[in-house]
């Protein structure tokens, strides 16, 4: 789970997180959706700590991450409980699929190759790509790149997964094969965050919708109520602007 609380983001003099809170249950699947720079992939970023806060509060598994205790050994640990999945796939171009796989588990858990293998191989049919695995990323199509991004993150067994507009970069063709393995991983219970302009999938797939306006929550709730039933004038202006 993730706590929030009243955190605060700043690049130089902008303000982009202006005091949010919020959580991320067990099991539970947020959409988080708003504009072009309403500060969505900074959010997203200070879940795992690849961005710092400048003020509040943020629990991972109840352990406060914005501390100057929070040691190197824990950010590791942090980085293999909450994974994440980049718009830009973000593979080793120089690593064959199988090696992009295996890579963490075995530097970061020690797995030995064998056994990293394993769980790749595992992983890749989960995503239907068990045949690519000699593959390099650039013979793959983006929605396998994608794919094969997510069964990555999955070999180091996460327990949060962040997805950052995973389906952006794709051609149009390419997104329902991305969002049908993010449907899956939805269904068996995980808990993923989610930044997406796709409203389908957040209906369907996501529990609950937070709509960020200009670095604060305007509006948020259960998803079918969020993007079927907006509340806010802005938001209506949002899902409008859309279609
Ligand atoms: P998009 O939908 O375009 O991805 P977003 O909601 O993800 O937008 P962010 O990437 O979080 O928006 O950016 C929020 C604001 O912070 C923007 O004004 C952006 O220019 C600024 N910003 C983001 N990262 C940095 C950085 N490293 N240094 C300075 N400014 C940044
Ligand atoms: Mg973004």
């Amino acid at each position: 789970a993730i706590t929030f609380d009243n955190i605060e983001k700043n690049f130089g003099s902008l303000k982009v997180l202006k005091g949010i809170s919020g959580e991320i249950n067990r099991g539970e699947v947020v959409a988080i959706i708003g504009s072009s720079g309403c500060g969505k992939s900074t959010l997203l970023r200070c879940f795992n700590r690849l961005e710092t806060i400048n003020a509040g509060h943020l629990t991972v598994n109840g352990i406060e991450i914005h501390t100057k205790k929070f040691s190197n050994r824990q950010l590791r640990q942090l980085r293999t409980q909450v994974g994440m999945v980049f718009q830009q796939f973000n593979l080793f171009p120089h690593l064959s699929v199988l090696e992009n796989l295996t890579l963490a588990p075995r530097k970061v858990l020690g797995k030995t190759p064998k056994e990293s293998a394993q769980l790749a191989g595992l992983y890749l049919e989960k995503v239907g790509l068990f045949d690519k695995a000699s593959a390099y990323p650039e013979q793959l199509s983006g929605g396998q790149k994608q794919r094969v991004a997510i069964a990555r993150s999955l070999c180091m067994n996460p327990q949060i997964i962040l997805f950052d507009e995973p389906t952006s970069a794709l051609d149009p063709e390419l997104v329902g094969e991305v969002l049908q393995v993010m449907q899956q991983l939805a269904a068996e219970g995980m808990t993923m965050v989610v930044v997406t302009h796709e409203m389908q999938f957040a209906r369907e797939a996501a529990h609950r919708v937070i709509f960020m306006d200009q670095g604060i929550v305007a509006e948020q709730g259960p998803a079918f109520q969020v993007i079927s039933h907006p509340q806010s004038t802005r938001l209506r202006t949002f899902l409008s602007r859309l279609n």
